[in-house]
């Protein structure tokens, strides 16, 4: 039962009732009748290892279960990420294995039937359990001339809605689908699209960004016109219109400022660094992202995710011999990569048994025709680029255990290290499977020679780019860093590369006073009483051991105050690490991520809109694809507080 699992797993994380209950509602395996196969995730690692290990059996040099299932266990070393961790090996479900998804246009079809086909494929997809994202700027502007009985059309907001509620209809076992709707700043209604979600109760079940290109940065640097077209970009637009950049710059940073929406995408510095964009013309043009914006994908294909937990490379964690282990580090990097390459082969069988289960019901081919095919262009991008999601969770726990502070130089320049290191190595293991396994169908040399990622590998490397240019790389694009949400609950660390949000915080119990051992600390409006308890981030509960400091006694908050300013974590939390230094981290570690960085710039509630816009220029001069901003308290109920009731 649901009560048996989480005792054990409560056990298992070691009186963690967060992380197992997590596991439990997310991962475990279980039936449509709510039993549960799975107790503890030992249960779950064993599925995942046996699984790739029936993939590795196909291959050269494979490794065994019992190696796989040592690297995964105990959420050590590698982490497959959400859907690869439910759907890997589970007979209940008839799921994909992919997080992430992008649909589209292409550029044509605005029609009712092409949006009404979009709005089909999301459900399609979101309800085999993946994130979709798909952009809009192909949608004709509020006011175009159309022959039907309106006469003008309405513009892309009113589908934005559309969208978002097909996405609050679809349950996924435990959590809901999520959505990315995205737009180009050249599309005229890209100004009503920033401005959708701001009416309350309006377009909650989709993230929104904007897709922002350089000439329009420029055109805000120097106070100049920016025209907006229909097609976007076209030399003959049926539609322009011109405006003050700087105005619309302003509605943006305004926008954010207020409520962390619209994110940014910068669209020109994701396109040319982009490895699948060299392949445009074969169908890998970039389109929009998938919802937390880390993997940038042309339409119809897809991304699995995996996280390196960085925190376990660091020996004696905390201590004055603090070191980061980069030999266990490298070798374990190129294992994740193949773990990867080979849940792809998985993810194949999975649409294959989707697309089965589509064609078993012949009477229903007509009403399953969109669907079908829908996985047939996934199941070919998927075969044919096989892209991968290699990223970490952690980073903010890795630096901590090394004493060094997050935000400061050593910090920023330390992470630059520790991702270049991973992306030659999973560069090094993507080109020695194309040796074993073959390259990627499309991959050809002469089309990346111009690509500034590809030569920022040569530059670090010269004989993994000459042996890349010889036996070609097994996968089309391979590193991100996702916000590691779940996954970094598991591995009770910091998630992405996000400092610590809180290494201390209170929380109240209600209890009863007449109950023995109880303390009550507070009543009250309506008289009920409340025990209060500190609750310590796990690293930081490590930190204080390690420094034998009593993690059972009750401390006071002036006390809580002197043992933060003690630790590395001190000024380096999310509420009070330096902003911009945080940007310079993220343009930084960006240069060796092939996709994106999902990551959220924390400022405090009194900044104001000028330091918002500071930031975003920012995150644009340092090579940043995307940015959001979170005001302290700009949104209710993103956050935990600190003294949240339970
Ligand atoms: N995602 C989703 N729904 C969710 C959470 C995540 O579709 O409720 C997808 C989405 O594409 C997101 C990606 O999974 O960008 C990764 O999110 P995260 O790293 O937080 O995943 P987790 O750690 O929970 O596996």
């Amino acid at each position: 039962t649901n009560e048996e699992a989480v005792k054990a797993s409560t056990e298992y994380f070691k009186g963690d009732v967060l992380a197992a209950t997590v596991f439990v509602n997310k991962y475990a395996l279980k039936d449509s009748e709510g039993n549960i196969y799975e107790k503890t995730p030992d249960d779950m690692h064993r599925r995942i290892a046996s699984e790739i290990a029936r993939v590795e059996a196909k291959y050269a040099n494979p490794m065994s279960e019992e190696q796989l299932f040592d690297l995964i266990k105990n959420f050590t070393y590698i982490i497959p990420q959400g859907s690869p961790m439910t759907g890997i090996g589970n007979p209940f479900q008839i799921a994909s294995l992919s997080n992430c998804f992008v649909i589209g246009n292409n550029g044509d079809s605005d029609s009712y039937g092409g949006i009404m086909k979009i709005d089909q494929e999301q459900v399609q997809l979101m309800k085999r359990r993946g994130g979709v994202g798909h952009d809009l700027s192909h949608i004709r502007p509020k006011g175009s001339p159309v022959k039907n009985s309106a006469l003008t059309s309405t513009g892309l907001v009113p589908f934005m809605e559309r969208f978002s509620n097909s996405t609050r209809e679809v349950a996924q076992d435990g959590r809901r689908g999520a959505l990315m709707l995205s737009v180009s700043i050249n599309h005229p209604d890209a100004e009503s699209f920033i401005d959708a979600k701001l009416e309350q109760g309006k377009v909650t079940g989709a993230n929104v960004s904007v897709r922002i290109d350089d000439s329009f940065m420029n055109a805000v640097r120097n106070n100049e016109l920016y025209t907006q077209k229909y097609p976007i970009f076209s030399q003959n637009p049926k539609f322009s219109k011109e405006l003050n950049a700087a105005d619309l710059w302003k509605k943006i940073v305004h926008n954010a400022w207020k409520s962390a929406e619209p994110g940014i995408l910068f669209w020109d510095t994701i396109i040319k660094e982009s490895l699948p964009d060299c392949y445009a013309d074969l169908g890998y043009k970039t389109l929009s992202t998938n919802p937390c914006g880390e993997i940038p994908l042309c339409a119809y294909d897809s991304c699995r995710l995996l996280a390196i937990n960085l925190f376990s490379y660091v020996v004696n964690p905390f201590t004055a011999d603090a070191y980061f282990d980069f030999d266990l580090f490298k070798k374990h990097v190129a294992v994740a990569q193949r773990m990867m390459d080979d849940i792809i082969d998985l993810e194949l069988e999975k649409i294959d048994t989707i697309i089965e289960k589509i064609d078993q019901d012949p009477e229903e081919a007509e009403v399953k025709r969109i669907e079908r095919n829908l996985w047939i262009e996934i199941r070919k991008k998927a075969d044919e680029g096989r892209r991968t999601g290699v990223g970490i969770t952690a980073e903010g726990d890795m630096l901590a255990a090394l004493n060094i502070r997050y935000g400061s130089i050593e910090g920023n320049t330390f992470s630059e290290k520790i991702h270049k290191t991973l992306a030659l190595a999973a560069y090094r293991s993507s080109v020695e499977m194309a040796k074993e396994r073959g390259a990627f169908a499309i991959y050809d040399a002469k089309r990346e020679l111009n690509n500034p990622f590809a030569l920022r590998i040569k530059d670090a490397d010269p004989e993994l780019y000459n042996d890349m240019q010889e036996y070609g790389r097994r996968n089309i694009a391979l590193l991100t860093i996702a916000p590691t949400g779940s996954t970094s609950i598991l591995s009770q660390t910091t998630s992405g590369i996000e400092p610590v949000f809180m290494p201390v915080y209170k929380r109240r119990r209600k209890v009863n006073p007449n109950d023995k051992d109880v303390r009550v600390d507070f009543i009250d409006e309506v008289g009920d009483s409340w025990e209060e308890y500190v609750v310590f981030h796990h690293k930081f509960k490590m930190w204080m051991e390690v420094n034998g400091i009593d993690s059972a006694k009750n401390y006071s908050q002036d006390e809580i105050n002197v043992l933060i300013e003690k630790s590395p974590y001190y000024k380096a939390t999310s509420n009070d690490v330096d902003y911009i230094s945080k940007v310079e981290m993220q343009g930084a570690i960006q240069k060796w991520v092939d996709h994106s960085i999902s990551v959220t710039i924390n400022v405090p509630n009194d900044v104001t809109e000028e330091l918002v816009g500071q930031l975003y220029m920012k995150a644009w001069e340092v090579g940043c694809k995307g940015v959001t901003v979170y005001r302290d308290g700009s949104r209710s109920g993103v956050l935990i507080s600190n003294d949240k009731k339970e």
